[in-house]
């Protein structure tokens, strides 16, 4: 009885869970030490355990009753607003735009909320061929459709001539266009747009004046990347635009604050005027009416909590960056041994993944499985998880992964 409409992978298996669940398996034949599982998109500890910072959890415990069992406004608590936004620019919150925040249930809320509230059914949503592949269901759902351009260049950089024609293509039909933009720290690459990727992207975004443009920056990773500031630099680039451009942030505190069970985020417009302001949190207010509804009172609380007192502010981030550190020694760790051994990978900067372009991809993946290395073949390419091994693990990868690529590619 059920209609299928846009839900293409009805009955499919979660080929994610599903490789993971061989991956357990596995462990359980030969031992944990024999198998190396770089399937999970969450940050692992050298034992394996999931990453949770004590600072979050501290605060968590102390909330009190009404703050976990009130129902919150729809729109989130007012310091909920204000701790968004300085989750988002830190200390330097620009003050030339209008902004206002929508809570969602994490990241993927606020995606839900951008694509509702900023496409019409049918329409076409723009982002990268490598891609978060939820992005495809959260459209199929709404009745929209991703479609993509080519990331990379035959050089491995931005390829902005592939950008600009998907883009003219769809506004040659829309007069609007929502495009997703996942940086820094990129699921599944690594990559971070560069502040030069991002002039090329907004002198592109200024050649349609006549078109709307809304710019979602999806940060899940933001707060792994690396320098808070540094990878901040690009905001500002998003103010002082065009009224035709409306970029929106689609922030998440399930990575930045290991809060993923929690399910905590929220949609933020950097918009040009206060009209556009307005229409944002009217829109927002009733698609997460007619979706979730009210938000998790206890995870806004927490949040407003952390940026409201700058000890404990210093204690998350002091904390953050002992784990931040170690992701980044696996994700070095991964690309120096790649070097060596002359695997090509996609152009890693930061953040939980890495991911090796190759032919036959599930062909690769079965193969890698047959060496007890498990990761998830992603289109053209095989994703590793360096966020969920260890070191030695990550300089372990690339070698089995050559081995796997040979084996079924010859090459
Ligand atoms: N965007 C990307 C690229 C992600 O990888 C994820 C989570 O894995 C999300 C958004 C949303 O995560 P959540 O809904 O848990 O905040």
């Amino acid at each position: 009885m059920i209609r299928i409409n846009g839900r293409t992978t009805i009955g499919k298996p979660d080929k994610l869970f599903g490789v993971s669940a061989l991956a357990k398996a596995r462990i359980a034949e030969i031992g944990k030490e024999n198998v190396i599982n770089s399937t999970l998109g969450v940050l692992l500890d050298d034992n394996g355990k999931l990453v949770v910072l004590s600072s979050v959890m501290e605060a968590l415990r102390e909330l009190a009753p009404e703050e976990f069992a009130a129902y919150a406004p729809i729109i989130g608590i007012p310091e909920y607003k204000e701790a968004v936004t300085k989750a988002v620019f830190l200390d330097e919150i620009p003050q030339d735009i209008f902004i206002e925040t929508c809570y969602a249930p994490g990241g993927t809320g606020s995606l839900r909320n951008a694509i509702s509230c900023y496409s019409s059914p049918k329409d076409k949503i723009l982002t990268s061929d490598w891609h978060w592949a939820p992005y495809n269901v959260i459209a199929a759902e709404l009745g929209r459709e991703v479609v993509t351009y080519t990331l990379f260049d035959e050089d491995y950089h931005f390829n902005d001539a592939s950008f600009r024609a998907s883009l003219s293509e769809i506004l040659a039909v829309q007069d609007q266009a929502v495009v997703i933009i996942n940086t820094p720290a990129h699921n599944p690459t690594g990559y971070t747009f560069t502040l030069e990727d991002w002039d090329k992207v907004l002198d592109i975004f200024k050649s349609f004046p006549n078109k709307n443009i809304v710019c979602v920056v999806d940060i899940a990773y933001l707060d792994f990347a690396g320098d808070a500031h540094e990878y901040r630099a690009f905001l500002k680039k998003l103010t002082g635009l065009p009224h035709h451009i409306l970029p929106l942030i689609a922030f998440s505190a399930s990575k930045g604050f290991t809060m993923y069970g929690m399910r905590c985020g929220a949609l933020l417009c950097m918009a040009p005027t206060a009209e556009l302001a307005k229409e944002f949190k009217d829109a927002t207010s009733v698609a997460s009416r007619a979706s979730w509804s009210n938000g998790n009172h206890s995870a806004m609380a927490v949040i407003s909590k952390i940026f409201a007192d700058d000890t404990l502010l210093a204690k998350v981030t002091e904390e953050r960056n002992h784990y931040m550190k170690n992701l980044q020694e696996r994700g070095r760790a991964f690309m120096e041994e790649a070097g060596k051994i002359g695997l090509q990978c996609c152009p890693y900067d930061s953040g939980f993944f890495i991911t090796v372009p190759c032919d036959n991809a599930e062909e690769v993946g079965k193969a890698l499985q047959a060496l007890n290395v498990f990761a998830i073949p992603l289109g053209p390419g095989i994703r590793v998880s360096v966020a969920s091994n260890t070191i030695a693990e990550c300089r372990a990868i690339p070698g089995k992964l050559q081995q796997a690529i040979t084996q079924i590619n010859g090459k």
